[in-house]
């Protein structure tokens, strides 16, 4: 799964339009991500032009984030 900055995001919505599995949409004034779906490709990593997306492979639900990713309050 991703964690997104949401106070960097400049809300360009490039990482959702290069994510093969729709695991990423804009949501109101946010983008949403969605675990499950979610194939760690990292393409979303990479087009990001704020650099506030993090890539954790492997991890699947929000309490199994590192304890840094819970204290900057990405989700
Ligand atoms: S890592 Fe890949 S599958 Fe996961 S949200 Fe980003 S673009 Fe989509
Ligand atoms: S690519 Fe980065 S800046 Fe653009 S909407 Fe996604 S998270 Fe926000």
């Amino acid at each position: 799964m991703i964690t997104i900055k949401h106070d960097g995001c400049i809300f360009c919505v490039g990482c959702s339009s290069v994510c093969p599995v729709n695991a990423i949409e804009a949501r109101g004034t946010r983008m949403k991500h969605y675990p499950d779906k979610c194939i760690d490709c990292g393409l979303c990593v990479k087009i990001c032009p704020a650099n506030v997306i993090q890539l954790y492979k492997g991890v699947k639900r929000l309490e199994d984030l590192p304890a840094e990713a819970k204290i900057s309050k990405r989700a």
